[in-house]
């Protein structure tokens, strides 16, 4: 049995911070973990921002929901679904996903979560597991499922490492370089044909 594994965010919808970011104009919410290396910093950055602003959850639901998901992101599901079971595994929250995964069918997602208090105000984010994507690919092997997986970035490569086939996706250069072991796709046909050559089963 196969499992197809996708990262969401730069495979199938936009960075979501950072399009959040460009379409409020808040450009301090354009800080990624490149400028502020340790995450939870970064994260209560972002959540006091938010707060500053006013941006309660549903605000923030409806500018997500407005960036939708990449073009051809939806019938590349569909047809990954068609012939595998599909998990989406992204470092996103379940409250940001939830306006895209509409958009996409409601695929499976794991992810982590946000709390919020009475008036929708994001008080909190509760990251589930460290090291998230290889434990579930892991997890998935002691299922005794075989695992094809793609990610565009560098909290995609334990998971790549981890699955039977791992895949780029439109990866910046540097990740491309430092992983020279991933067969590099551009588009959803390529990723396509990877995921066919990594399949045991004659997928059409
Ligand atoms: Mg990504």
């Amino acid at each position: 049995m196969e499992i197809v594994c996708l990262d969401l965010e730069g495979v199938l919808v936009p960075e979501i911070w950072i399009n959040f970011a460009k379409r409020t104009g808040i450009k301090e919410l354009e800080a990624t973990t490149r400028d502020i290396p340790d995450y939870d910093v970064l994260m209560r950055q972002r959540l006091r921002i938010l707060d500053e602003h006013k941006l309660g959850l549903k605000d923030i639901q409806a500018v997500i929901a407005d960036m939708g998901p990449l073009p051809g992101a939806k019938e590349f599901v569909e047809w990954v679904r068609e012939h595998f079971q599909l998990i989406i595994l992204s470092d996103t929250f379940y409250e940001f996903a939830h306006p895209l995964m509409r958009q996409l069918g409601w695929p499976t997602i794991m992810c982590h979560k946000l709390e919020t208090n009475d008036d929708g105000r994001i008080t909190n984010y509760v990251l589930r597991q460290p090291d998230q994507k290889r434990e579930a690919v892991k997890a998935l092997h002691g299922l005794k499922y075989r695992v094809i997986a793609a990610g565009d970035s560098y909290n995609d490569t334990n998971m790549l490492s981890e699955a039977e086939k791992g895949i780029l996706f439109d990866a910046p250069e540097n990740v491309i370089r430092e992983f020279p072991q991933f067969p590099v796709t551009r588009t959803y046909e390529e990723l396509k044909a990877e995921i066919r050559t990594g399949s045991l089963r004659k997928i059409p």
